[in-house]
């Protein structure tokens, strides 16, 4: 998997050795274990999926995280991404909207004695308590980018957050400079729906 990411240009050498740390086929769940190790998504159960690991490799590079680092994510999912984040030594807050993935991801941070703090609810609109954040991943496509999300940025802090139509999105990143925000884009993202008061 690492050698695909490498030929997918992903040349950052610590999350690489993040994600050859972090064994993705203890979050992926059987009939499809077999085929962690492949760059595609993985259906997790409940209609969700695990990311393709080019794009959690791609969107942990463009949040540009740094050791002690306060990440928000958005849509914890199975935990792998951020279980990605905390071995690069960010302190991580994920939220997730369903409460069975939510449970399953719990169990696996315990288990392998990653500290994620976690919240089950609509992600939409953060995490306003321990705001602001060094970065704020959001790994479900949004019609928008949500508001209450870019004001939970910290100085110089990035949002990256795939945002688009239903079928397909661009993943913006954008960085907040006092109270201007510098946005870029970059196509071709296909995501499961962003769910919620400032989702879909
Ligand atoms: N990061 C996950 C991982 O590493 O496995 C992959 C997440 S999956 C692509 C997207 C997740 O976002 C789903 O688990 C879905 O339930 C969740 N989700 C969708 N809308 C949400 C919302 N408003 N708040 C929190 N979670 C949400």
């Amino acid at each position: 998997m690492i050698a695909l990411l490498r030929d997918r240009l992903i040349t950052d050498e610590k999350i690489l050795k993040a994600m050859a740390t972090v064994e993705r086929h203890l979050f992926v769940p059987e009939p499809f274990t077999n085929r962690s190790y492949e760059d595609s998504a993985l259906p997790i159960g409940k209609g969700q999926t695990i990311s393709q690991p080019y794009t959690v490799a791609f969107m942990t590079q463009a949040l540009g995280v740094r050791t002690g680092d306060k990440i928000l994510e958005i849509g914890t999912g199975s935990g792998y991404q951020s279980s990605v984040l905390s071995v690069l030594g960010a302190r991580v807050f994920s939220i997730e909207r369903d409460h069975e993935l939510l449970a399953g991801a719990r169990k696996m941070f315990d288990r392998l004695g990653y500290r994620v703090a976690t919240k089950g609810g609509d992600g939409t609109v953060g995490w306003n308590e321990f705001a602001p954040y060094n970065g704020i991943i959001v790994t479900a496509g949004a019609p928008d980018v949500p508001q209450p999300l870019t004001r939970q940025l910290a100085d110089g802090g990035k949002l990256v957050i795939p945002v688009g139509s239903l079928q397909y999105q661009s993943l913006v990143v954008i960085t907040r400079r006092g109270e201007e925000m510098e946005r870029r884009e970059i196509e071709g993202f296909k995501f499961v729906p962003l769910i919620g008061k400032m989702g879909w």
